[in-house]
């Protein structure tokens, strides 16, 4: 089971992927969690990390993909994962998409979950963490709009949406049943070129 967890900073991805990925069996990879995790090490990557986080910039995408590459090269994720926060532009899409396809692995979904801004702002003032301040909050909600939706057409075929609003038991239900039924539904054979829209 291969599946990629994606929605807008304070979405509540992180307590969503957890779930999930203990309910699959599969571990969940978060780069915002171990890019956190370099940070309170003090480690070369942390201290780089760092600058772009508090910022509410992106870490380089050449940076972040060379961290996941490292992070999926330890052999528990050999059979499935969840990603967590990554992809997040279209070069790191494409260089998962290219890790993938050179073993011969689909992704079985993409779930995206969904807050209106006000929302989101309101949760990330309220958690109130090292990168929740306004500006870069403000910052990192922009460049989810500009960066990773683009990615959303690109998944459309794996594509479910859940509303992130609610109480987490909640959603949690909701991200299950979506799942569930996504890959339920799914055509999961490989290459078949006869699946097409009808006219
Ligand atoms: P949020 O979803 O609330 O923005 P995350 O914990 O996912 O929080 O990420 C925190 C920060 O880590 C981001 O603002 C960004 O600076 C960095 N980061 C995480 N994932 C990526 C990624 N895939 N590409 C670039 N930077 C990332």
């Amino acid at each position: 089971m291969r599946l990629i967890m994606m929605g807008p900073p304070g979405a509540g991805k992180g307590t969503q992927a957890k779930f999930v990925a203990e309910h699959f069996g599969i571990p969940a990879i978060s780069t915002g969690d171990i890019f956190r995790a370099n940070v309170s090490e003090g480690t070369p990557l942390g201290v780089e990390a760092k600058r772009y986080m508090d910022a509410g910039q992106l870490v380089p995408d050449e940076v972040t993909i060379n961290m996941v590459s490292d992070r999926l090269s330890e052999g528990d994720s050999a059979d499935g994962f969840l990603l967590d926060g990554f992809p997040r532009t279209v070069p790191q899409a494409e260089w998962l998409g290219g890790v993938l396809h050179e073993k011969n692995h689909d992704l079985d979904a993409v779930l995206l979950l969904e807050a209106p801004d006000e929302v989101l702002m309101e949760r990330m003032l309220a958690r109130g963490r090292a990168d929740d301040t306004t500006e870069a909050i403000s910052r990192r909600l922009a460049l989810y709009h500009s960066e990773t939706t683009p990615l959303l057409e690109h998944y459309a075929n794996v594509l479910v949406a859940i509303n992130g609003v609610g109480p987490v038991e909640e959603v949690q239900q909701r991200a299950l049943a979506a799942l569930n039924s996504k890959l339920g539904s799914s055509d999961t054979s490989e290459g078949d070129p006869e699946q097409s829209a009808s006219a």
